[in-house]
C-alpha cells in the first residue's frame, strides 16, 4: 500500500456511527422550549423531525448502526481518501505529518452529503415526501437535494441571500437535483416579510434562512418536515463516519494523530472527524491536541458568551446551551459563508468548555493564502471554510518546524472551492477584507440571548 494515499476497501466501511453523548464528563444541558423556556420534551420536536433522529439526539448508545440504504448510498462515494501531505509538507520544510481526510469527493463536494442522506432516509421511512431547509454557502442545500433524490423526496431550500447573488451556479447544481431555492429573506414567509419589512437591503444569514424553513414545515400540518444541516447532536453523529474511517485508515500505516484540526460552522464536520479520537481522550486520557478553527468576523468561541441561546433570528428553535454571539448577530459577508453561523453544536461547546479542545480563530486572508499554497501542493482547491483548518495546519506545521518535534497532524477537509471562485477572485485581486468585530457590537448583539437560570 502506498503511504500516501491511504485507502480503504468498500468491504471496510464503517457500518455504525459513533455516538460521543455517553463518553461525555458531565450530562448535556437539556434543550429548552422556545416559548416557556421549560426544558422541551421529545415530543415537541415532532413537528419538524421523525421520531427516529429524535431519538438519536438524546441516544445513550455508543454506537448506533447505520441501515443498509443508508449504506448503498454511501457506497457512491465513501470510503473517502486519507492522503499524507507530502508536497505540503516538502513546502513547508516541516518535520511533521500532515494527513488529511478529504470529504471533498462527494458528489456534493463536501461532508454534508453524509448527514443529508442520512435524515432524508429517516423522513422517508416516517412516510415523509417533502423536506425544508436553509443553507448558506450552498453546500447544505445541495446536499439535501441531492439526497432527496435518492429517496424520491421533494426539497425547498432557503439560500442566505449574499451566497444566492454570489454564487448563481450553486442553485443550479440544486436546481440539477429538483431542489427549489428560494433567496432568504423571501416573501413566502411570514417571518421573512418581516425582516424585509424593516430592512429590505439585508444580506441575509442563517438564522434568518432557519426561521423561514422551520416556518413552512410548521405550518404544514406534519405534511413537511425540517431538516439542519449542522449544529444537533445528530448531524455530529452521522458525520462520525469521517473520523471511524480515519481511525482505520491511520491505523493501517501505524499512525496515530497528536493533533486534530477542522474549520467550525455549526460544527459538523470537526465533530465527525474528531470525536472518534475524543472517545480515545474522554475514556483513556490519551493526549490529543484538538483545535478547532472559526473565522475572526464570526468569532462564536472564541469571544462568544456560554449562554442558553436559540439556534435562529426567529426564536421558533428549541434553546441550546452552547457558545453564542446572540442570535441576532449578523456576521460580516466574509466568502467562507458556512461559518457564518451565530452558535455552535452543544456538543462542542461543552467540549471547549471543558478543555477538551480548544478553539482559534483566522482572519480570512491567511486562510486563502494557506488555500492557495494547499492548492499548489496537493491540486486540491478547498472551500473558503476548509481553508480555515488548512491555516491552522499549515501554522501547527510551522510550529513543528521551529521547534524540531515530528508531529502527527490530522485535518479534515470539509469541501472543495469549485463553486467559489469569486472569492478566491476576491483574494487574488487584493479585495478580501479582513473584520475586526469591535467589543460593543458584540456586546449588543448578546443583550438579546435569553436569561434564562
Ligand atoms: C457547511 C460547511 C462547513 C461548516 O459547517 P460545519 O457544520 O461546521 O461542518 C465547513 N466546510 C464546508 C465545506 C461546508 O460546506
Amino acid at each position: 500500500m502506498s503511504q500516501y494515499n491511504i485507502l480503504l476497501d468498500e468491504k471496510q466501511l464503517p457500518d455504525a456511527w459513533y455516538n460521543i453523548i455517553p463518553d461525555l464528563k458531565a450530562p448535556m444541558a437539556p434543550p429548552l422550549h422556545p416559548a416557556t423556556l421549560k426544558p422541551l420534551s421529545p415530543s415537541d420536536l415532532e413537528a419538524l423531525f421523525p421520531m427516529a433522529l429524535i431519538e438519536q439526539e438524546a441516544s445513550m448508545e455508543p454506537m448506533i448502526s447505520i441501515p443498509g440504504e443508508i449504506m448503498d448510498v454511501y457506497r457512491l462515494w465513501r470510503p473517502t481518501p486519507l492522503r499524507r501531505a507530502l508536497r505540503l509538507e516538502k513546502a513547508l520544510d516541516t518535520p511533521a505529518k500532515i494527513f488529511y481526510k478529504n470529504e471533498s469527493v462527494s458528489p456534493s463536494g463536501s461532508h454534508k452529503l453524509n448527514t443529508a442522506v442520512a435524515q432524508a432516509y429517516y423522513n422517508k421511512a416516517s412516510g415523509i415526501d417533502e423536506l425544508t431547509t436553509e443553507t448558506g454557502a450552498g453546500q447544505w442545500g445541495t446536499a439535501l437535494s441531492i439526497a432527496c433524490s435518492m429517496f424520491d423526496m421533494k426539497c425547498t431550500v432557503y439560500m442566505v441571500r449574499v451566497s444566492y447573488d454570489q454564487k448563481p451556479y450553486r442553485r443550479s447544481f440544486m436546481q440539477t437535483y429538483g431542489g427549489n431555492v428560494i433567496p432568504s429573506p423571501s416573501d413566502t414567509t411570514d417571518f421573512g416579510k418581516s425582516v424585509l419589512a424593516e430592512n429590505p437591503d439585508t444580506t441575509g444569514s442563517l438564522g434568518m434562512a432557519i426561521s423561514e424553513a422551520i416556518e413552512v414545515a410548521a405550518k404544514s400540518g406534519g405534511r413537511v418536515k425540517y431538516s439542519l444541516g449542522s449544529v444537533l447532536n445528530h448531524v455530529l453523529l452521522h458525520q462520525t463516519i469521517i473520523g471511524e474511517e480515519a481511525r482505520l485508515q491511520l491505523d493501517s500505516v501505524g499512525e496515530y494523530p497528536d493533533i486534530v484540526i477542522g474549520c467550525v460552522g455549526g460544527g459538523s464536520n470537526y465533530g465527525g472527524i474528531a470525536f472518534p479520537f475524543a472517545k480515545d481522550k474522554l475514556r483513556d486520557g490519551k493526549d490529543i491536541d484538538f483545535i478547532a478553527v472559526e473565522p475572526t468576523a464570526c468569532p462564536t468561541l472564541t469571544r462568544g458568551l456560554y449562554a442558553y441561546d436559540y439556534g435562529d433570528t426567529g426564536k421558533m428553535t428549541p434553546l441550546l446551551k452552547q457558545y453564542t454571539l446572540g442570535h441576532n448577530f449578523v456576521p460580516p459577508g466574509i466568502h467562507a459563508g458556512g461559518l457564518r453561523y451565530h452558535g455552535v453544536a452543544q456538543l462542542i461547546a461543552q467540549l471547549v468548555r471543558e478543555g477538551e479542545m480548544r478553539a482559534v480563530a483566522y482572519y480570512q486572508n491567511p486562510c486563502f493564502e494557506a488555500a492557495a499554497l494547499f492548492a499548489k501542493c496537493e491540486g486540491i482547491v478547498p472551500a473558503p471554510e476548509t481553508s480555515h483548518a488548512i491555516r491552522a495546519a499549515v501554522d501547527e506545521a510551522l510550529k513543528c518546524k521551529e521547534s524540531g518535534e515530528a508531529k502527527t497532524i490530522l485535518f479534515n477537509m470539509s469541501g472543495h472551492g469549485h463553486f467559489d471562485m469569486s472569492a478566491y477572485d476576491a483574494y487574488f485581486s487584493g479585495k478580501l477584507q479582513d473584520f475586526d468585530l469591535d467589543e460593543d457590537k458584540l456586546r449588543e448583539a448578546e443583550a438579546a440571548i435569553p436569561k434564562v437560570d
